[in-house]
C-alpha cells in the first residue's frame, strides 16, 4: 500500500529533477522512504490538472461524488490497521491513537459523502410580481491545501472530503515529516478510479509550492492547517489574488478546574487531553488553571497519573507517550520546562528528555506569570498548573492570549457552565469534556487561531460560492 511517488494529473511521478527527501520514523530514526522533492513547476502542472478536471467533476451529479466518497470511507474502514501502522511509523503517535485518527479521518469522508447531496439552493420572495430571485451554491473551483504532520490522515480528509463533496478539485501538499499517509489515501482514491486530476498530491519545497498555489490564478481557494506564523504568510499571499482562505492555526488551550467540579473526572480528562500525541495537538491543553481550594489535591492526583503513563515506541500496544516529531520540538519543550523551573515552578513529575527522542510526561506546579509556557505553544507533554481565586479571574486568565482555538472547563454548577462557555473567547469549548472534536461539528479558532471552520455543514460551506440569480419573467 505504501506509495512514495506524487500523484499529479492521475499519474504517479517523481520530481522533475529526480530529487527526493527522506521520511524517517521519529521513534528510531530509521529512514522509511524517500519522496519527491517537488517545487513550483510540478505544482503548476498539478494546478493545471486540477483546473482541467474541475468542470466535469463539478458537473457530476452529487450522488456520484457521494458514492465515490462512500467508497473511500469503506476502504479506509477495511484498512484501519494498515493505515494506522503507517501513520505511527511516520508520526510516532501510539497505535491506539493512530487507529482513532483513521476513524476520525474516515468520519470526515462519510459526513461529506452524506452532505454532498444536501447542497441546496434557495428562492427568495421577490418585491416585484415579474421577478424571481434564486440563490445557487456552487463549487469554488481549484483548492490549494496544505496540511501539518500532527494528524497526517485526518487533516488531509478534513480538507479533501468536503472539497470533493462540493465539486471542487484539489492540489494538496502534506507536511514533509508525514507525507506517506496522504500518499496512501491518494492510492486508495486511485484504486477507486477517481478521475485524473481531481486530487493531486505534491510533496517538496514548502515555500515554492506555497508561492505557486498563492500566485496561480487558477487556484480559487487556499485551505491551511499549521502554525500561525505560516498562516499569516499565506493570508498575505492570498490577498493579491483575493482568494478565499481558511486557516486552522495554533492554539494555547486553557483547562479550568473549578472547586465544584468532579476532581477525579477532571484529572482523567486532562490526562486524556494533554498527553494525546505527546501533547503535539493544536487543541491540547497548554495551561491548567485550578481553583485554590482544590489545587494541591488536583496537582498531586494529576502527577501520580502522568508519572504512570507508558513512554515508548508507538507501535507497542502499551505505549501512551510516543516520541516527539523531531529534535527541534523536543528542545522547545525542554526550554519551556527549564524556563518555568528557573522562574520558580515546582516539577511534580517528569521534567526531562529521554533517549533524545521522548519527553517525559511532566506536571509543573506554581507556575509564575511570565513563564514562556503560559504564552507560547509548547507542543509537548507538559501540564503547567496555576492556582486561581474566582470565576472572573479564571476567565480573564484563560482569555489573556492571542490564540482562541480550544478551551476546557470542569464544573458541576449549571449556571456557571453557561456563564463560562459564553465568556470564553474560543472556537471550541469542552465543558466537562476533554475530547470535543467530531466530524459533524465546526472546528476552528478565533483571534490568531484562524479563520473559517472545518467539519459539519460549516466545513462544506467553505468550498462553496453563493450566486444570486435574478430572473425577470
Ligand atoms: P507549519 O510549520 O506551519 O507547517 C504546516 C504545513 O505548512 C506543512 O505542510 C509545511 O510544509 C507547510 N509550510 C511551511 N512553510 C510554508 C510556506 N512558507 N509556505 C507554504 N507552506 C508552508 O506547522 P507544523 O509545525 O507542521 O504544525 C504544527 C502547527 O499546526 C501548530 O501550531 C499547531 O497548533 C497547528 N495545527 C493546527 C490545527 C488546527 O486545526 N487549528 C491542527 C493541527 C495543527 P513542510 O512540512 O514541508 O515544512
Amino acid at each position: 500500500m505504501s506509495r512514495t511517488q506524487d500523484w499529479i494529473g492521475g499519474k504517479w511521478t517523481g520530481a522533475d529533477t529526480g530529487a527526493t527527501f527522506p521520511v524517517s520514523n521519529p521513534a528510531t530514526g530509521e529512514e522509511l522512504a524517500r519522496v519527491p522533492d517537488c517545487g513550483a513547476e510540478e505544482t503548476r502542472r498539478a494546478i493545471d490538472a486540477a483546473h482541467a478536471a474541475f468542470p466535469a467533476w463539478a458537473a457530476l451529479p452529487a450522488l456520484e461524488r457521494a458514492n465515490l466518497l462512500m467508497g473511500l470511507y469503506g476502504v479506509m474502514m477495511t484498512r484501519v490497521e494498515e493505515l494506522a501502522t503507517l501513520l505511527v511509523r511516520e508520526n510516532g503517535k501510539p497505535i491506539r491513537e493512530a487507529r482513532s485518527e483513521i476513524q476520525y479521518a474516515a468520519d470526515f469522508v462519510r459526513w461529506s459523502a452524506e452532505e454532498a447531496r444536501r447542497v441546496y439552493g434557495e428562492t427568495i420572495p421577490s418585491n416585484a410580481p415579474n421577478k424571481r430571485h434564486l440563490v445557487l451554491r456552487q463549487p469554488v473551483g481549484v483548492v490549494g491545501a496544505i496540511t501539518p504532520w500532527n494528524f497526517p490522515a485526518a487533516m488531509v480528509t478534513r480538507k479533501i472530503a468536503p472539497a470533493l463533496a462540493a465539486g471542487c478539485t484539489v492540489v494538496i501538499k502534506p507536511a514533509e515529516q508525514t507525507p506517506l499517509s496522504a500518499l496512501a489515501l491518494g492510492g486508495i482514491l486511485d484504486e477507486l478510479k477517481l478521475p485524473a486530476g481531481v486530487v493531486n498530491i505534491v510533496t517538496g519545497k514548502p515555500a515554492e509550492i506555497g508561492r505557486e498555489l498563492l500566485a496561480n490564478p487558477k487556484v480559487r481557494k487556499i485551505t491551511f492547517t499549521g502554525s500561525t506564523e505560516v498562516g499569516k504568510l499565506l493570508m498575505r499571499g492570498a490577498a493579491d489574488g483575493v482568494k478565499k482562505i481558511s486557516l486552522e492555526l495554533g492554539g494555547h488551550a486553557p483547562f479550568i478546574v473549578f472547586a465544584d467540579a468532579d476532581i477525579d473526572k477532571a484529572v482523567e480528562g486532562l490526562i486524556a487531553n494533554k498527553f494525546r500525541n505527546a501533547g503535539q495537538t493544536c487543541i491540547c491543553t497548554n495551561r491548567v488553571y485550578v481553583q485554590k481550594e482544590v489545587c494541591d489535591a488536583f496537582a498531586k492526583k494529576l502527577a501520580e497519573k502522568a508519572a504512570a503513563l507508558v513512554v515508548g515506541n508507538g507501535l507497542d500496544e502499551k505505549t501512551q507517550i510516543g516520541p516527539m516529531i523531531e529534535p527541534a520540538g523536543l528542545e522547545k519543550v525542554r526550554d519551556h520546562v527549564e524556563d518555568a523551573r528557573r522562574l520558580g515552578a515546582k516539577v511534580l513529575c517528569g521534567g526531562k528528555a529521554r533517549d533524545g527522542r521522548w519527553f517525559e510526561p511532566t506536571v509543573l506546579a506554581d507556575v509564575p506569570e511570565g513563564a514562556k509556557i503560559l504564552r507560547e505553544e509548547t507542543f509537548g507533554p507538559v501540564a503547567p498548573i496555576v492556582a486561581f481565586d474566582t470565576e472572573q479571574d479564571a476567565v480573564r486568565l484563560a482569555n489573556d492570549t492571542n490564540y482562541g482555538l480550544a478551551a476546557y472547563f470542569y464544573t458541576s454548577n449549571a449556571s456557571r457552565l453557561f456563564r463560562v462557555m459564553e465568556a470564553l473567547d474560543y472556537g471550541i469549548i469542552g465543558a466537562n469534556d476533554p475530547a470535543p472534536a467530531v466530524a459533524q461539528a465546526p472546528f476552528g479558532g478565533m483571534k490568531e487561531s484562524g479563520i473559517g471552520r472545518e467539519g459539519g455543514k460549516w466545513g462544506l460551506e467553505e468550498y462553496l460560492e453563493v450566486k444570486h440569480v435574478s430572473v425577470l419573467i
